[in-house]
């Protein structure tokens, strides 16, 4: 009997990280079931995979139940607003998909003995005391703040995974993701990359939040496929930081975008968000011992790339 292909199931499959996925593991040869209730991610970057015949777009909040008929190999759990205005702005929809839909899509991956892996996020180590971030560090993070409901519900996601290891035998891997950016990420999602990549590109005034001196460590979105495709091929279980650890502040940040755009922009100043982790930078040690990953593209590199990609896409 001929082999059959290879199922995953990834949830957020129309977002930013979610289609990129998509992308990949159609590439790969596998089939995708993508799975998205839209409310921050688009139709639009999916669109040219929609006649692929390996390729099923399922609209579906999977808060609710979602049931899929026939064999699955991997669950990849990617669905969740994720930049901080999105989930100030959808609070309990971004709770509920990292609690009830973790508790779902765990549900799916031990009803069809898939293979499961769960976005989790560098928010867990909060405004952290520990520099740079190592996956045994618990992290400081504040539940009654408003990043709590992101943080927590990510928290919670990590929780219910390890109790569906121990106690269903579920294989699982947890993956924290720290800053990612490039194409496809949404103008307006309010995070910094997008945020002064559009100011730039109207010669409207960079908006630093606070006094600039936070850091940031960013990562190019194929670096971060890559860290996912081999963390979910690995015989570790996490959780494992997935980032780039080339730190900058936000001002170095804003002074870049705005030498790299044609852009008569200057700089301003705003309030800094309540609780904005003041420092984050990943430790990959485990990354590169055991997924052999390192990340390859230079932030002045990928930044042309995005800072293109928006020129092109969005007026
Ligand atoms: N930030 C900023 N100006 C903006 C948007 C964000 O100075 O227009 C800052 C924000 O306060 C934070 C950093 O940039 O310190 C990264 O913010 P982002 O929303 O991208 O994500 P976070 O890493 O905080 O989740």
């Amino acid at each position: 009997m001929a082999k059959r292909k290879k199922i995953v199931v990834i949830t957020g499959g129309a977002g930013f990280l979610g289609s990129h996925l998509c992308d990949r593991f159609i590439g790969d040869g596998l089939k995708v079931f993508c799975v998205d209730n839209l409310i921050t991610g688009s139709m639009k970057n999916i669109k040219h995979l929609k006649n692929d015949k390996n390729f099923e777009f399922i609209k579906h909040n999977i808060s609710q139940e979602l049931f899929i008929k026939g064999p699955i190999d991997y669950v990849m759990h990617f669905a969740s607003p994720a930049s901080p205005v999105d989930y100030l702005k959808h609070p309990i929809p971004t709770l509920k998909v990292g609690s009830l839909g973790s508790h779902n899509m765990l549900g799916l991956a031990k009803l069809k003995k898939a293979r499961y892996l769960v976005a989790s996020t560098s928010e867990v180590y909060g405004d952290p005391e520990v520099h740079p971030q190592k996956e045994t560090y618990w992290g400081n993070v504040n539940p009654v703040g408003p990043r709590g409901v992101y943080d927590e519900a990510k928290r919670f996601a990590e929780a219910i995974t390890m109790a569906y290891r121990t106690y269903h035998k579920v294989d699982t891997k947890i993956l924290r993701i720290f800053n990612t950016y490039g194409p496809r990420m949404r103008i307006n999602d309010g995070r910094v990359v997008p945020n002064f990549i559009y100011q730039a590109m109207h010669n409207k005034s960079l908006t630093i939040y606070g006094t600039g001196k936070q850091t940031r460590s960013f990562c190019y979105y194929s670096d971060l496929v890559e860290g996912i495709v081999r963390l979910l091929h690995s015989n570790i279980s996490g959780p494992v930081n997935i980032g780039n650890p080339d730190e900058f502040t936000i001002m170095q940040f804003a002074k870049m975008v705005i030498k790299m755009s044609d852009t008569k922009s200057k700089i301003i100043y705003k309030s800094l968000p309540v609780d904005d982790p003041k420092q984050r930078k990943p430790d990959i040690t485990l990354a590169k011992k055991h997924l052999k990953w390192t990340p390859k593209v230079k932030l002045e590199q990928g930044l042309r790339d995005t800072i293109d990609w928006f020129e092109e896409n969005i007026s």
